[in-house]
Parts: C-alpha cells; structure tokens; sequence
C-alpha cells in the first residue's frame, strides 16, 4: 500500500473511535499520525480494535502478510512507547497476557507525549484543534471531561453530590494518586506562548490504575491524599478550573487555564461554551455588594465576566461554574448558584465511554459493533 493511502486508512480507522479523527482539508491530521507512525507500523495499526484484545488474536488478523508473532509483539511495544496506541499494564491489569487496542487523539496519544512533545506535534495538534479537532472532541450530549466548582466556592446550602466536589472525589478514590506534567502547558511553552498563571507544570491528578500506570511508567509522582488535597488547594490560589474525568468516581482531574488548556482554548472560541459543559453551577453577582474591583474578570478563564457601570456582569452563555470568581471577591458579591436541572454523571469509565459510544453510533451500529467484537472482529 503507497505510504499516503495507509495514513489516509488509518485516518478513517481511528475515526471510527468513541471520539473520532476527521480528516480535513490541509490533512493536518495526517502529519500528526506520521509524528507517531512509520508506514510499516500505521499498516500494522490498521489492525487494532477499539477495545483491547490479546496479542495473539491480531497476530491471527495479520498472519497473512507473514509477519511472526514476535515481530508483530515488538512493533506493538514500540507503538505503545510512542505513546501511539493503548497497551501494557494499562490493558492488562494484572494478567500476564499482553493486550492492545487503537487510542483516540485526545484523550489518549496527545496526553500520552507527556514530557517528550516536539514543537512540529504541538503546532499540528493546536491546528487540527482549530481545524475540526475541537467539534468532534467537544460533545453537547456526554463529553470525556466536566468542571466542578472549587471546594471553597461551596457553601453548606448548596446541595452538592460527591461527583461535584473536588475533595471527596480524592478522599473516596481508592488511591494511588500521582500528578503528572500538564501536555497543554509543555506544548504552549515549546510554542513560546508561556502559561500566563503559573510556572507550575504538575497540574493533571491522576488516580487508581491511571495513576498506577503513570508511576510504573516513570511518568508520574506518587502523592498522598493529603498532598493532592495540598495540589487542589495551589490549583485554587492560583485560578485553575479543575476538569475530571466526567464521571462518579474519576481517573484523573485536571487543573487548567484558560491560556493553555486545548479544551478551554477551544471551547472558548464556540458562540456557547457553556452548551459544552457537564457543570452544575453558575456564577451571579449580587449588584448591591459588588464594588466593580475588576478582580472576577481576571480571575475568570472562561472571559464570562465583564464590567458595565461599575458592576460585574456574567455572561451565562460562557460561565462554567467553576466558581474561581467567589472565592477571590472581596465584597462577598459573587456567588455560585446551582442549576435546577442538575445533572449526575455516568457510574464510571466503561460506563462513560460506552454512554459516549451510543451517543455517537446509535443502538443499531452499536449492536452490531458488539456482534463483530463478539466474533473476534476488529471494530
Ligand atoms: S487538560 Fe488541563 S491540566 Fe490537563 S493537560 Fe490540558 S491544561 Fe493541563
Ligand atoms: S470581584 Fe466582586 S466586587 Fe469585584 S467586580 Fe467582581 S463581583 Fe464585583
Ligand atoms: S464566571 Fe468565570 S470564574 Fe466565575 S464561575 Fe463562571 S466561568 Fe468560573
């Protein structure tokens, strides 16, 4: 196969993932596949499934081309290096088998060049962000990350679930936690775009198996849960919106800016951000207390504050309740308030992704996804 008709391939294999790869016109797309591919290994890809399966059954997809099942183990290891694909102990778990599966763009092969990014890969993905990157990973429906309020933005009269606050989702976690570098900030730093909050680089928790994998693999440093408590409080004092994985009982929580961030980057650039947001609050201003200090407005990541008479005024088409605006007015005229129409997030990972899946697919595609992977097929 000529080596452009097997990225264009590839191309179309990963947009079959829960959060697609569309392809667009200048085909920035495909020069980030090559930034992780050479043509022999993107043939090889074209194999993967979507769900992990055992080594030996690719091997029994790709036979027929004569590679041996030792090679075909070495290839896969290299990808999974490179950060190209998903496997080792994040598949396998505990088993001794070796498992493998494709990896979506985001989140998956962009976080997985943690400390080892080129400038070319973080000029390409911010392009294919802006490029059609940002539609498909942003969903209106369920999308893979949602904000919740920092703890000190809560007040006992809010009715805030466990999924909501920050603190318990760590406290209940069953450990281990480790924070790792922030991708987004290492990339805007080779583009000379510096983050404009901090110097802070360990800004993404990680927990549980996650967080298992990054230590194994060097990635990550293991934190108690008090001192990823510690890390939420400087996320705070500094004004990042904190994103965990949207669901009950997260793999990771991310604290971002609004300068870095490819998720609030993007989504900040749509007519209504807040359409995009599994968030359960929202800001308001009580007119009476505020003293027009200006000091929400550069608080807010999301640009949703702007001052008219003297007085803070929030944009609800933007506000994604993050509640970085309360905690720093000292008139005591901003507050959260919750939406009526709360609402809860998927149980958990599988649980999230299969919600996202169906979303995407419809019952009768994803029935019949679950009849080819019953038959072994690659989906
Ligand atoms: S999502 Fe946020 S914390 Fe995570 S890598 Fe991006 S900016 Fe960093
Ligand atoms: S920080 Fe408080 S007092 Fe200052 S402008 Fe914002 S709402 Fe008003
Ligand atoms: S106005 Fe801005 S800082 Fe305040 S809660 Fe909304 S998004 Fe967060």
């Amino acid at each position: 196969m000529a080596a452009q008709d097997v990225y264009q391939k590839l191309q179309r294999h990963l947009d079959k993932m829960p959060v697609g790869f569309p392809a667009t016109e200048s085909g920035v797309e495909i020069r980030i596949l090559k930034h992780l591919f050479n043509p022999e290994e993107a043939e090889i890809a074209l194999n993967l499934s979507a769900l992990s399966e055992p080594l030996e059954r690719i091997h029994r997809r790709v036979k027929g081309s004569g590679i041996s099942i030792e090679k075909l183990e070495q290839v896969l290891d290299r990808l999974v290096e490179k950060g190209a694909i998903m496997g080792g102990k994040m598949l396998s778990g505990k088993t001794n088998g070796k498992y493998y599966s494709k990896a979506q763009l985001a989140i998956g092969m962009f976080e997985f060049q943690v400390d080892r990014i080129t400038r070319e890969f973080a000029q390409d993905f911010f392009q294919y962000m802006d490029e059609g990157f940002a539609e498909e990973f942003h969903r209106k429906k369920t999308s893979q990350m949602r904000t919740i309020p920092i703890n000190r933005s809560l007040t006992p009269e809010h009715h805030v679930g466990n999924y909501d606050d920050a603190r318990q989702l760590i406290m209940n976690s069953s450990g281990p936690c480790a924070v790792i570098n922030c991708i987004c900030r290492q990339s805007k730093d080779l583009l000379d775009e510096p983050c404009k909050l901090s110097d802070i680089r360990e800004t993404c928790i990680t927990l549980q198996n996650i967080a298992e994998v990054c230590l194994d693999s060097g990635m990550g440093r293991a934190l108690t849960k008090y001192e990823t408590l510690e890390l939420l409080d400087r996320a705070e004092k500094v004004g990042m919106v904190l994103q965990p994985e949207n669901n009950q009982n997260p793999l990771f929580i991310c604290c971002c800016c609004g300068c870095c961030c490819g998720v609030l980057t993007s989504v900040k650039k749509f007519p209504r951000p807040v359409e995009y947001f599994h968030a359960n609050f929202f800001a308001e201003v009580d007119p009476d207390l505020c003293e027009g200090c200006e000091t929400c407005l550069e608080r807010c990541q999301m640009d949703a504050i702007s001052i008219m008479d003297s007085i803070a005024n929030v944009n609800l088409d933007r506000c994604i309740g993050c509640g970085l605006c309360v905690t720093t007015c000292e008139a005591n005229a901003m507050h959260l308030k919750e939406k009526e129409k709360g609402s809860v997030p998927p149980k958990d990972h599988d649980s999230l992704y299969k919600k996202i899946m169906m979303e995407r697919f419809g019952p009768w595609r994803m029935f019949k996804m679950m009849v080819n992977m019953s038959l072994g097929r690659k989906i």
